[in-house]
């Protein structure tokens, strides 16, 4: 039985997709709901059961992150070859690079703006800044040290043409098993037909057999949810978030104005889609991203919802979205921008313009570099919280330490606003190339 009609005998696609939907939001609400319970009210045994269970979600991520490699290569590899026109990969791809770079900008400014609006640093007690700086210190140093592994953009570059594609797939590195892949399949599109379709083939069926693995999986995700959600309510300080309340309440400000008013813009008026629509059939990916604070573990998902749900044709979805699990992190880079004026407000005070410009560029690419996975965007912070604190004689650690009792809860959401990014990109690009496809046949 194909994969068609695998989906067609298991359920409908759209019963499928609410009723899982319906499940992980409970299995969320569940899991907040319990993990509350055992952190406000202090019962340990609820709390060290939830933590306990924690690693039913930690395998969940690793079984569907196990699809990842195998199906963004498969995927792209058909993407590429069905392309038939090389031009048109060099178009979508400078077109997605473009708009990932302005969307993000546009984010690192809304975050600015609401920083100097807001001034979420300005009103920190001595005492609770004490309070933070004893409790997080050692883990803000190690964050530090951290960061001063993450190579350079001339590496990040340079390491994307892998010297071995095994080594690449083996390892799991994106940037260049994209590469490689996009190379292959451009390769394979000039083979004579016949043995074209013949790869082709193979790689379909490997592309469609990683989405018949994808259904088995997500069937387990609310238990995961639930897992996951569970142990990080549990775990949670509710003290900290008291102290760093508006700091918290910035950051989400920043995330759902950009939703709601960048990405509703691209996809009414550039994707020409109807955003209410658009965001109900996303909304399943954007509570995965969400529970595994991860763009890497849902770009199965991500794919899978962009190519049935939102009809995206592969060749567009199979480059712009993996692509954007490892660059495009605009919640991330907003995040960012709103951590590092937190910090630089209550640990230097002023924040010339010039400095904001420079947040702006460092923020942007610090986020390209961040890696899709729980935590990468306080570790990157370090290198624009270099730039800025530079000649202030602070150490970086220290405002890492600030906001690092927070960090989970903000990393869900700036995770969830990542991947609505990559999707909204995917709707943008398909339309602009179905409006040059049109154009080519109108004048042509
Ligand atoms: N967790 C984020 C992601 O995977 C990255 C980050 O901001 O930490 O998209």
């Amino acid at each position: 039985m194909g994969y068609r009609q695998y989906r067609a005998a298991s359920c409908t696609l759209t019963a499928f997709a609410m009723q899982l939907y319906t499940k992980i939001t409970i299995a969320l609400i569940l899991g907040v709901v319990a993990g509350l319970i055992a952190n406000a009210l202090a019962i340990d045994p609820l709390a060290r059961l939830l933590i306990a269970i924690e690693p039913i979600g930690a395998a969940w991520i690793r079984l569907i992150t196990m699809v990842v490699v195998p199906l963004v290569f498969a995927s792209l590899i058909v993407g590429t070859a069905s392309l038939g026109d090389i031009t048109k990969l060099g178009r979508i791809g400078s077109k997605t690079i473009v708009y990932y770079l302005a969307t993000t900008a546009i984010a690192v400014t809304i975050g600015l703006v609401l920083s100097n609006l807001i001034r979420p640093g300005s009103g920190m007690s001595p005492e609770a800044l004490e309070s933070l700086r004893s409790s997080y210190m050692a883990e803000g140093a190690s964050r530090v040290t951290l960061a001063q592994d993450t190579p350079g953009l001339v590496d990040v570059l340079m390491n994307m043409i892998p010297r071995n594609p095994v080594a690449a797939l083996a390892a799991g590195d994106m940037l260049p098993i994209i590469f490689f892949a996009i190379f292959l399949g451009a390769a394979i599109s000039a083979l004579p037909t016949e043995r074209r379709d013949h790869i082709v083939g193979f790689f379909d069926g490997l592309n469609e057999a990683c989405m018949v693995m994808i259904h088995w999986i997500m069937k387990l995700a609310p238990y995961a949810v639930f897992a996951l959600i569970g142990a990080v309510i549990a775990r949670f300080g509710l003290d900290v978030l008291r102290s760093l309340l508006v700091y918290v309440v910035t950051v989400l400000l920043g995330l759902v104005l950009h939703v709601a008013i960048t990405y509703t813009a691209a996809i009414k008026l550039l994707a020409r889609r109807a955003p209410r629509e658009f965001f109900r059939k996303i909304r399943g990916v954007q509570l995965i991203a969400f529970s595994t604070s991860s763009s890497n573990a849902t770009l199965p998902l991500t794919m899978e919802t962009a190519e049935e749900e939102l009809e995206i044709e592969k060749e567009v979805s199979s480059f712009v979205l993996p692509l954007g699990a490892t660059i495009n992190m605009d919640g991330t880079a907003l995040y960012q921008a709103v951590a590092t004026m937190f910090i630089a407000q209550v640990l230097v005070g002023h924040i010339s313009l010039t400095a904001q410009f420079g947040i702006v560029l460092t923020a942007t690419l610090a986020s390209i570099g961040a890696a899709g996975v729980p935590s990468a965007g306080i570790v990157i912070l370090v290198v624009v919280l270099e730039g800025v604190l530079a000649g202030s004689g602070i150490d970086p650690a220290a405002g890492i330490a600030l906001i690092l009792g927070v960090d989970r809860i903000l990393d869900m959401c700036r995770t969830a606003v990542n991947v609505t990014g990559d999707l909204t990109a995917a709707a943008v690009i398909e339309r602009s190339e179905y409006e040059h496809a049109l154009r080519g046949a109108g004048g042509g």
